[in-house]
């Protein structure tokens, strides 16, 4: 990248529009008294972006702190056993803290800074994006504050501990199901009371407008530096992108530098579960009887929901997938046949987690492994010469109490 290279650059899609909108999906779905503080931010946004000292800002630290940018690895081994197409990840489970989080928590950070917003609150589910949250705080010296459901507390001890570590305060929710839902609307409730001191970052492509777009552009570093590389390091660009998706943010961060290479297919992998009869699953777009546009923490989208509109459970071993709604963007590229989206269950992203473990020595996250079983699933059936590009989005220690529960490994 060179030095008068935008580090995010301009929007040049066709989407969002002035209001925020992805085709039918997205919005602000969101009460009055919140619709300046979306104003306030979006304007912020806009003038954090068209600043060079903010976009040098942020590429210094993702360079010097996050270690970007991520090397693209050929998985050699896994492409032979598998025969058929090459395969090569993205390695976002070598950026700090392990996982692409912190790619969205340090340019949210850094603009919550330049608000003079010192004061940060947000919503954590299995606590990774409260751990980037507050990774970032702590490096530019701001309060941090994460609501987490209490059964979520109680099952994600490590991450509850780090955040305290970091310095955040972590605050349990005890309403509803006492999970990310119910955690995601007391840090509004939060942000609504305290507006004027604090910025409400969010985690994941989702929410009311402009935090889809925001999320989005701080993730595009993803997938800038992975169509470059490609062409560099193997001199073409990918025949398929594969990426988890889970809010989406790791998806759309890759998609989007890819979005107008028509001879490259997008495919996004949703948490299949325990399979799609069972109910069982966090598979918005692949279930017709549950998975229904409609509105969710302040964005029209696809939500798991039953026939009175009630948000459904979700289940999926990979916590940072299981959550019943999805970024508008992608129920946008759905609809628009630019990506396509399949689904990966338990069984075989517990599958994929040994087998890229023990191929490439490399233990991905949970989530990851979703879109690594899909690249399992597809390269048998292409040609030698053709290419599939897999986001890694994370590596796997967090999840390692998880799969030997689940696949009773000896301890
Ligand atoms: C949180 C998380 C995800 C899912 O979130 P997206 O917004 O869909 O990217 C995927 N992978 C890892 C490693 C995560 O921590």
């Amino acid at each position: 990248m060179t030095n008068n290279t935008p580090y995010i650059p301009a929007n040049t899609a066709d989407v969002p529009d002035a209001r925020g909108y992805y085709g039918d999906y997205g919005g602000r779905f969101v009460p009055e008294t919140l619709i300046p503080a979306l104003d306030e931010l979006t304007t912020a946004y806009d003038s954090a972006l068209a600043d060079p000292a903010f976009q040098a800002r942020l590429a210094a630290l993702q360079a010097t702190y996050t270690g970007r940018p991520t090397p693209i690895t050929y998985a050699e081994r896994l492409s032979e056993h598998l025969g058929g197409a090459r395969i090569y990840l993205k390695r976002e489970d070598l950026a700090h803290t392990g996982a692409h989080k912190i790619n969205n928590a340090l340019g949210q950070a850094l603009l919550a800074q330049r608000m003079g917003k010192r004061r940060i609150v947000a919503e954590t589910g299995a606590g990774q994006h409260g751990v980037a949250t507050a990774t970032a705080s702590a490096l530019l010296g701001l309060e941090c504050h994460v609501y987490m459901g209490s059964v979520d507390i109680a099952r994600q001890r490590p991450n509850v501990f780090r955040m305290k570590l970091l310095g955040a305060d972590v605050i349990p929710v005890d309403s509803g199901s006492k999970t990310l839902k119910d955690a995601i609307n007391e840090a509004i409730r939060d942000w609504v009371t305290n507006v004027r001191t604090t910025y409400y970052l969010l985690g994941s492509a989702l929410g009311p407008h402009p935090y889809p777009l925001m999320v989005r552009d701080f993730q595009s570093v993803i997938g800038i530096e992975a169509r470059a590389q490609m062409l560099d390091q193997v001199g073409r660009l990918p025949d398929v992108c594969i990426a988890c998706v889970g809010g989406g943010s790791n998806a759309i961060g890759l998609f989007h530098a890819f979005r107008d290479d028509d001879n490259v297919d997008l495919i996004g992998v949703e948490a299949g579960g325990r399979g799609i009869a069972s109910g069982e699953h966090a598979a918005r777009f692949a279930d017709p009887d549950i998975g229904r546009p409609g509105v969710l923490h302040g964005t029209r989208s696809f939500v798991l929901q039953d026939t009175d509109g009630q948000i459904k459970n979700t289940h999926s071993v990979s916590a940072g997938l299981d959550y019943a709604s999805v970024g508008p963007e992608h129920a946008h590229l759905r609809h628009m046949e630019r990506a396509y989206y399949t689904l990966a269950t338990d069984e075989e992203a517990l599958n994929a987690f040994q087998v890229l473990s023990q191929q490439e020595g490399i233990i991905p996250a949970l989530e990851s492994a979703h879109a690594v079983a899909e690249a399992i699933k597809r390269a048998p059936t292409m040609p030698p010469d053709s290419i599939i590009l897999v986001n890694l989005s994370g590596r796997g220690d967090k999840d390692l109490d998880t799969v030997i529960k689940e696949l009773g490994v000896e301890q």
